[in-house]
């Protein structure tokens, strides 16, 4: 399958080929005919799988089909014409051909940042990032501009609309990314607000790792005979990314094995998850004196100090990011190896986005998650939501006290029987547990035994939760 086969134009093309994207990805090869053709959408896909490339080029396409003559003038240009009749300029609306709602401020920015890279060619087509965190003037002069494509968090542009900033009447394409966790940060009603303010006649595309429940009401509401489509690829079920738990007696065990598992000849670089900001921050200088090249990121940090914390990220100066829930979504660096669950997530739909931080853009990725003994029932409740075991490793001269049967006995994920084609305990007491019908995948006990691929890139992206 290739881009042209799916009826993208040659000036998007060529921004692939440019971009050295080779084939598209089994959401693109779904995606894309149909938003050509102007259905609305409904896709169940994760990060990482390409989803957004998957909803911006049909729409990229589309929108560069438009006359640009029919668009009329922009604000700015009705601004001078008005100063040169003499007469005091009255500010217009932006009114955007394209709306994409992300959860994150650093969701759009990539999602910004991607469209800039696939419309180099449509010099027409631009993009801007309305967010919360950035000063209002410089956002009146973006939206001044009257860009074609609005990339926003649901709280700032409610802000921008109900200030008559912003006039949607002409919008013809809605995406909603991530819907999910736009639900789960409480924008339902923000969401709703701006639907209701857009045309009745627009394509609206919702993409979220699940369409059940809340949201998948929502998506039925708000689309019209939306073409439904579930991707199942590895990369949704992270079958590149390796996943293990280490069990732990107590924090100074805790510290020890990570320091090891961090020496790891196959880590370029690795998020450690903690549950707190205070940790994040500890850890951080504690690795820092032990000589990694470590730097924390959480929510109390200043927008511009958690962008250039990622920007190090990015560009390899900084190796081990620790972190808070606030990069469980959206870090898009290829070169994460490692990610270390430090503290188990309070949700398990975090653990996936936390793992998927790992195992980018079709590489193989390694997930450790650091457990205390009275925290296997955490393991299990992930193990049921993932419907898939966790194996259980034992690193020689890193041995906990306990047992892991004893920390841990028969996981039972959903709809699986106990006992099926389980791996029984090995002579060190680790267990591995394989799916059934599955070949059995037996955990390294050396924890040297991955092997990422690991060729470095520069492509990635920066992003946060928080709004406003
Ligand atoms: P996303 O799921 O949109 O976050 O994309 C994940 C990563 O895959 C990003 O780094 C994209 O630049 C990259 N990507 C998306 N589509 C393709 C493709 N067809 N070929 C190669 N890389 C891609």
């Amino acid at each position: 399958m290739t881009f042209e086969a799916l009826g993208l134009n040659t000036s998007l093309i060529k921004a692939l080929t440019d971009a050295g994207y080779t084939a598209p990805t089994p959401v693109q090869q779904q995606a894309i005919p149909a938003a050509i053709a102007g259905k609305d959408l409904l896709v169940s896909s994760q990060t990482g799988s390409g989803k957004t490339a998957a909803f911006m080029l049909p729409s990229l396409h589309r929108l560069s089909e438009i006359d640009p003559a029919a668009a009329g003038k922009t604000p700015n240009q009705e601004m001078q014409a008005a100063r040169a009749r003499g007469e005091r300029p009255r500010f217009k609306a932006a009114q955007p051909k394209m709306l994409v709602l992300t959860p994150t401020r650093e969701l759009a920015l990539q999602v910004t940042s991607n469209t800039d890279k696939y419309s180099v060619n449509l010099r027409r087509l631009k993009a801007v990032s309305i967010l919360g965190g950035m000063p209002y003037p410089k956002q009146m002069q973006l939206l001044a501009k009257n860009p074609e494509i609005l990339v926003a968090t649901p709280g700032r542009l409610i802000d921008h609309m109900e200030s008559g900033k912003i006039d949607f009447s002409q919008l013809e394409i809605l995406v909603l990314d991530e819907a999910d966790r736009m639900l789960d940060m409480g924008f339902i009603d923000d969401i709703e607000k701006i639907v209701d303010a857009t045309p009745s006649t627009r394509q609206t595309m919702l993409f979220s790792a699940t369409l059940d429940g809340v949201v998948g009401n929502m998506a039925r509401r708000i689309t019209k005979d939306p073409q439904v489509i579930q991707i199942l690829s590895a990369a949704n079920k992270h079958e590149n990314i390796t996943q293990r738990v280490h069990f732990v007696d107590d924090l100074s065990h805790k510290n020890r094995l990570l320091d090891h598992l961090l020496r790891d000849d196959s880590l370029d670089q690795a998020v450690v998850f903690t549950a707190t900001k205070r940790d994040a921050d500890t850890i951080a200088d504690r690795l820092n004196i032990a000589g990694f090249s470590a730097a924390a990121l959480h929510g109390d940090m200043h927008q511009g100090a958690r962008n250039r914390t990622l920007d190090s990220l990015r560009r390899g100066q900084v190796k081990i990011l620790i972190a808070t829930d606030v990069a469980a979504r959206g870090i898009d660096v290829p070169t994460i190896t490692h990610v270390f669950n430090y503290d188990l997530p309070k949700f398990p739909e975090d653990y996936v986005h936390r793992i998927g931080r790992t195992g980018r853009a079709g590489r193989n990725g390694l997930a450790i998650s650091l457990v205390n003994h009275a925290e296997g029932m955490n393991v299990k409740r992930i193990e049921r939501f993932t419907k898939q075991l966790i194996p259980v490793n034992v690193i020689e001269g890193y041995e906990p006290k306990k047992t892991a049967s004893a920390s841990r006995s028969s996981p039972r994920p959903g709809g699986w029987k106990p006992g099926d084609n389980r791996g029984g305990a090995k002579p060190s007491g680790q267990r591995t547990f394989s799916k059934p019908g599955a070949p059995r995948k037996e955990g390294s006990s050396t924890g040297g035994g991955y092997k990422g691929s690991n060729p470095r890139s520069t492509d990635g992206a920066r992003r946060s939760y928080g709004d406003r």
